[in-house]
């Protein structure tokens, strides 16, 4: 579904990615991790075409994105996005949240968003809260509402980035759950995070990112059960 190669982004002179490359088989779910400022959010960023890489290439199903040529949006459109902060629209209701993008960007008419926005909240949990505005929810109904949001456009590629960073620790476990339901139902998904326990359930995939370079990658139970890298180890000997 993805891939990088060689990606290298800088912000005014400082590197911040260097020499990335990663591959993302279909319905799989990738996890990073390193700590803060390894880079995490500037990697999903530059998938999303939201920062413009310096070096390298990416492809999504097969498609060269960062090709000056590729039609940006219409590359936005197939990948769902979900950050820390959920950024509900606060004066519309749940139900318009999960329907704007759908009707506004992609044309599709409101009973058909609607029926598809509804189908999403019962999976997630949240069938009867169509009709609440934001602040009536829990940070963790917040949460399942912007991954609804994101998953209404039917994304080839969700990106995730600390979608639990901003919860209660007793609101955390409600939504990764929700992953692990996307994993089931097939959806490839990037994720950036610190719930390492999480990382190492769901993900097939690990990247431990360390000053901008992927400095160690393979399956959950090879990173974490057995790091090739000092350094890695001694990043989850401080985290577990
Ligand atoms: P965290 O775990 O705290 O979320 P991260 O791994 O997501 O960290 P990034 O946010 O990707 O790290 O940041 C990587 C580096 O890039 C940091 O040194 C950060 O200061 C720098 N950086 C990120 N965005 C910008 C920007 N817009 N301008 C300048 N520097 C930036
Ligand atoms: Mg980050």
């Amino acid at each position: 579904v993805l891939r990088m190669e060689s990606v290298r982004k800088t912000f005014g002179g400082s590197v911040v990615l260097r020499d990335i490359g990663l591959e993302v088989a279909p319905h799989t779910v990738t996890a990073l991790i390193g700590a803060s400022g390894s880079g995490k959010s500037t990697l999903l960023r530059c998938v999303n075409l939201l920062e413009e890489i310096d070096d390298g290439a990416i492809w999504l199903d097969g498609e060269e994105i960062t090709d000056p040529r590729a039609d940006q949006d219409a590359v936005r459109r197939r990948i769902g996005v979900v950050f820390q902060a959920y950024n509900l629209f606060p004066h519309m209701s749940v139900l318009e949240n999960i329907t704007l993008a759908p009707r506004r960007v992609h044309g599709v008419s409101r009973a058909e968003a609607e029926e598809r926005a509804r189908e999403l909240l019962e999976r997630l949990g949240l069938g009867g809260r169509a009709d609440a505005y934001p602040d009536r929810l829990s940070g963790g109904q917040q949460q399942r509402v912007a991954i609804v949001r994101a998953l209404a456009v039917r994304p080839r590629l969700l990106l995730l980035d600390e979608i639990t960073a901003a919860l209660d620790p007793e609101l955390v476990g409600e939504v990764l759950e929700v992953v692990r339901g996307l994993k089931d139902d097939g959806m490839t998904m990037v994720l950036a995070t610190h719930e390492m326990g999480f990382a190492r359930d769901v993900a097939d995939q690990v990247c431990f990112l360390d000053g901008g370079v992927v400095l160690e990658r393979g399956t959950a139970e090879q990173v974490f059960g057995d790091p090739r890298q000092e350094r890695t180890r001694r990043f989850l000997r401080r985290i577990v």
